[in-house]
């Protein structure tokens, strides 16, 4: 389970709306409780440093920009907190990893949350996670708790 406060959600949603028709992205960060439930505490953005290179290509691809994961990383060290999982939008396109997504999928302890943009409107938002065995991914349930 990935749990986010309402307003982290809403954060998200907007980045994903105000991104289309390419993709957003960025970092969480959190821990994890006794249960192994994930709790996040930060919703950091990213540029879409995909886009930035190639903008033809950007609307079904991303790449957090690795000095926005620096700075992170470097920020909640002494937070006892970590790099939980990252987000991206899907412009035009289900709530659920692409192939794209897979064959860039080098971190399977990362949650991965996907949110589906149609017509610059939210449909969706589901939270992924690869299992090592399979090569497949598996949903993972997610709530909001203010
Ligand atoms: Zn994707």
């Amino acid at each position: 389970m990935i749990r986010l406060s309402p307003s982290q959600l809403d954060d998200i949603h907007a980045q994903a709306e105000a991104a289309y028709p390419y993709e957003c992205c960025g970092l969480l960060a959190g821990y994890r409780d006794g249960d192994g439930n994930i709790i996040v505490t930060q919703v950091v953005s990213s540029p879409n440093t995909w886009v930035d290179r190639q903008a033809e290509t950007g609307k079904d691809r991303f790449e957090v920009d690795p000095q926005v994961r620096f700075d992170l990383m470097r920020a909640i060290k002494s937070a006892n907190e970590e790099i939980v999982g990252h987000y991206h939008s899907h412009p035009d396109h289900p709530a659920k990893p692409s192939e794209t997504d897979l064959d860039m999928a080098f971190e399977p302890e990362l949650i991965w949350l996907i949110t589906s943009v149609e017509n610059r409107t939210v449909t969706a938002t589901r939270a992924w996670q690869l299992n090592r065995e399979t090569q497949d991914t598996v949903e993972v349930r997610l709530i909001t708790v203010p």
